[in-house]
């Protein structure tokens, strides 16, 4: 059973992550600026509606240039990291699965985030809104069907833990953004259905992975202090689920 639900995970994921680059491409814009809406070579408009947005691979449907990150980069990216959570969740039950269902869509919208936010750096608020409706939603069915409301009053209290904790670093200038404090929120839904074990790894993984990079640019320039944490604070949780199961 579990060969197979990995197996399928990382298929899923191929074809998600190959479909990440045009969204990415489209949504890495400056804060108050409306998606992009036409290839920035050619000119030429994107199609209307989804497919617009779906689109498999880099490639610009009129000049065919490359748009956004290399797709085999993010679809590899999350293959391997789907295929990794699926096996260390290694889902029995129905809630299990469900759940498996919250970390591998976390793994995409946080994929699609980093990258935003290593691109333009801030972390789009409707996006990250919508990634925390739909989570606390499947953590909320999780709960139901496990029938224990323990695991969605453990993930709401770790979502504000990490929300406060993150808060508390933005006001004190340790180079956070409040997009990063809206993202550390909406891991703490998913990370708080996996233990407080988990929660913790979730807080601090994040510092000890951005700490080489954090460094070097001090180094390069003092005055730089800000530092596109969203890939950190995902890696952080994902990595977080790996290490303590779920
Ligand atoms: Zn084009």
């Amino acid at each position: 059973m579990l060969p197979a639900v990995v197996f399928s995970a990382g298929v899923l994921a191929a074809g998600v992550g190959s479909m990440l680059p045009r969204l990415v491409y489209r949504c890495a814009v400056p804060a108050g600026c409306p998606p992009r809406a036409a290839c920035q070579h050619c000119r030429i408009r994107f199609r209307p509606a989804l497919w617009g947005w779906v689109v498999l691979g880099n490639g610009c449907g009129n000049c065919e240039r490359n748009l956004g990150p290399a797709w085999p980069l993010l679809s590899g990216l999350l293959t391997a990291t789907s295929g990794v959570m699926a096996w260390r969740i290694a889902p029995l039950t129905v809630d299990e699965f469900v759940l498996l269902v919250a970390w591998l869509l976390l793994a995409c919208a946080g994929l699609l985030l980093a990258c935003v936010d290593v691109t333009v750096r801030r972390l789009p608020t409707p996006f990250v809104l919508a990634t925390a409706a739909i989570l606390a939603g499947l953590v909320g069915v999780a709960a139901s069907t496990a029938r224990q409301p323990w695991m969605l009053v453990n993930s709401l209290a770790a979502s504000s833990a990490l929300a406060g904790v993150y808060l508390l670093l933005a006001l004190v200038g340790g180079g956070m953004g409040m997009g990063d404090v809206r993202l550390a929120a909406v891991l703490g839904l998913v990370l708080g259905t996996a233990g407080w074990t988990a929660v913790l790894l979730g807080a601090t993984l994040p510092y000890l992975l951005a700490m080489p990079s954090a460094v070097m640019r001090l180094r390069r320039d003092p005055k730089q202090r800000h530092l596109p944490f969203g890939p950190y604070l995902v890696a952080g949780a994902i990595l977080a689920v790996c290490l303590t199961g779920a």
